[in-house]
């Protein structure tokens, strides 16, 4: 008999692979099925932008946790290059904080040990000289970094394979087997399975899967639309970003300008009116974007959550299933992160960071009836 449960992660975007990854690491043998295709939901639409972070010189719990995440994708990108031959596009590319009053935001991040520096219109045309002139101030943020969703889930899934993860895509979970307070199985398009344990990363369709057995988190789609723009040639080095909404710069000419924050139910599509205002936010900041064509538009889901932080851990009154879920805008930052700890978690090893602050009953009331 193996030495660890066998386990069934329900979701192959990038909290389920990364959930898989670090369990497989350890030798437990994971299962990742998923409705689709691996990655091709939230995971793949995210711009992939990866905030700097200080673990050392978190103030807090979720600092923290905001900031191992940032920082453990160094290291990752890494080993999945080492046991995939597959670049994530990995890069500390910096970032600009376009700042609408001076120092805006900057006590905050000088408190957690991050770098940034406040620079004003000349320092920032020195750095990134198609900026507009209307910019007069902005925190200049080095350790900023990015990947590439696409190439990061590739790799992922290259090395949940080679490390023996069952991935099956295609393979949409309908329903729970449900035996007294545990879960049995479930049932799925090609048929049931069953594990020891059942963990859920199925992220903003998590609360439709949760509601059988009596949970509700309030996990919701948020759509984000994001415009692909091609200038040739790399225009901007760094993310530039004021608000909400950011232009990504990758390092082949392409430019990922996002994003909108929007109640749409599970409607995955673009609008003329978002994607026109996404391509004036670009324009404004960055005058010569006007001369880019555009690529390709596209929305994703993301799994919002009422406090914007994850639900991770056991699910209360079920004795083997947990959940990782609602990482909302941070999703691919955290997603290290989580995998590590739900790995922790699951294995009964020492929490690298507290899961109280993410637990599944920190909202009062959310428990409904347990179904008879
Ligand atoms: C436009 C946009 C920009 C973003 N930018 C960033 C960013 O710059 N940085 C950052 O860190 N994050 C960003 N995010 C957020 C990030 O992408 C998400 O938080 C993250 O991808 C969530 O991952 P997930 O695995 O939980 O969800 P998903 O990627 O949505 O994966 C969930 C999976 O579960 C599967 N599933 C659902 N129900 C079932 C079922 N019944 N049976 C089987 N499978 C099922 C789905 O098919 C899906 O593949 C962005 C998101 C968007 C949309």
């Amino acid at each position: 008999m193996s030495e660890h449960p066998d386990i069934l992660i329900i979701g192959g975007g990038v909290i389920g692979l990364s959930c898989a990854y670090y369990l497989a690491r350890e030798g437990v043998r994971v299962t990742v099925v998923d409705r689709g295709d691996f990655g091709r939901e939230a995971s793949w639409a995210g711009a992939g932008i990866l905030p700097p972070g200080n673990p050392a010189r978190a103030t807090d719990v979720v600092g923290r946790f905001l900031a191992l995440g940032s920082s453990l994708h160094e290291t990752l990108a890494l080993d999945l290059r080492d046991r995939t031959g597959i670049e994530n596009g990995y890069i500390r590319s910096g970032g600009v904080e376009v700042l609408r009053d001076e120092g805006y935001g900057f006590p905050e991040v000088r408190r957690e040990g991050i770098t940034c520096r406040l620079f004003d219109a000349e320092a920032l045309h020195d750095i990134e000289p198609a900026l507009a002139p209307t910019v007069r101030t902005g925190c200049y943020l080095p350790d900023m970094a990015q990947v590439r969703n696409p190439w990061h889930l590739k790799a992922l899934i290259a090395a949940c394979a080679g490390l023996g993860v069952r991935l099956c895509p295609s393979c949409p979970v309908d329903n729970w087997i449900m035996r007294g307070d545990k879960v049995d199985g479930v049932g799925t398009g090609e048929g049931d399975r069953h594990a020891d344990e059942y963990l859920l990363a199925s992220g903003a369709w998590t609360d439709g899967m949760l509601e059988p057995l009596g949970i509700r988190l309030d996990v919701r789609p948020v759509r984000g639309q994001i415009a692909l723009l091609n200038t040739g040639a790399p225009l901007l080095r760094r993310i530039v970003l004021e608000g909400k909404r950011y232009i990504v710069p990758r390092q082949d000419g392409r430019v990922l300008v996002g994003s909108t924050e929007e109640d749409a139910g599970f409607d995955h599509r673009t609008t003329a009116k978002a994607i026109a205002e996404l391509l004036q936010f670009a324009v404004r900041l960055v005058p010569a974007l006007a001369g880019a064509t555009v690529e390709r538009t596209w929305a994703g889901l993301r799994p919002g959550s009422p406090d914007e932080l994850p639900f991770l851990g056991r699910v209360p009154g079920w004795e083997n299933v947990s959940v990782a879920a609602g990482h909302f805008r941070a999703g691919i930052q955290l997603s290290p992160i989580t995998g590590m700890l739900m790995k922790e978690l699951l294995l009964g090893q020492t929490l690298t960071v507290p899961l109280d602050r993410f637990g599944v009953t920190r909202m009062a009331n959310r428990e409904r009836e347990r179904p008879v």
